[in-house]
């Protein structure tokens, strides 16, 4: 399967998504977005009102994620076959998304998950350990990257189109928490995986961003 996989790590609203999407379409591969599958499992906690503290129903809800995705007309995933693409973004996903990923145990079995989900390959997987430790050996890496700055814009008119009110000022302090969380948990801090190609796209479209790893996956 490692010939199939191509995998794209990095911080939140990087571009992973966008970027992921658009080299799959045009390999005519899957794109798998795992940041999707954690906020999935959030998002059934916040809504069954499990307390963060009960490790043992969180395990459970992601041990039984009934999750899909869709390619055709823009990228939808399904939650129990809801469609929950717009609803996974909400502040308050994003925030227990982030701490119910720092869980060991979550991790080990998003694992088995997503390389479930990967199946015979032809995919693109994006997340923070996909490289690292998802596909170690996948047959194309990159990390992508962007300011914070200019990732916070990108989060905030997102979030702008739902809520109008929002700061720029709390998406990004909101985002600054959440990178620190992610680069230094123990279970899987975010790292560039070895032999990852390191995209800053801070001035990059997402089609210019995609030229360039064709470009490197053609050479
Ligand atoms: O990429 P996105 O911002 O949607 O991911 C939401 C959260 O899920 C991140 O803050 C990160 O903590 C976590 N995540 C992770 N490993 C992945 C994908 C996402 O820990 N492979």
């Amino acid at each position: 399967m490692g010939t199939e996989v191509i995998t794209i790590d990095g911080p939140t609203s990087s571009g992973k998504n966008s970027v992921g999407f658009l080299l799959a379409k045009k390999l005519d591969y899957r794109y798998i977005d795992t940041g999707m599958i954690y906020r999935a499992g959030a998002f059934k906690i916040l809504k069954q009102n499990i307390p963060p503290s009960d490790i043992e129903k969180i395990l459970e809800v992601y041990r039984n994620l009934n999750v899909r995705f869709e390619m055709d007309g823009g990228w939808k995933m399904f939650l129990d076959e809801e469609d929950v693409t717009e609803a996974l973004h909400e502040p308050a996903v994003s925030e227990l998304t982030s701490k119910v990923s720092a869980i060991q145990q979550v991790r080990d079995i998003m694992k088995g998950l997503q390389r479930k989900i990967a199946g015979s390959g032809r995919v693109v997987m994006g997340g923070r350990d996909i490289g690292s430790e998802i596909f170690p050996d996948a047959s194309f890496k990159f990390f992508l990257t962007a300011s914070v700055k200019v990732r916070a814009q990108r989060r905030f008119k997102q979030l702008q189109r739902k809520n109008p009110t929002i700061k720029y000022e709390d998406v990004l302090s909101s985002m600054i928490e959440r990178d620190k969380r992610d680069f230094t948990r123990e279970a899987s801090p975010m790292r560039v995986p070895e032999n990852a190609r390191v995209i800053d796209n801070s001035n990059l479209s997402v089609e210019q961003t995609v030229e360039k790893m064709l470009q490197h996956i053609h050479a």
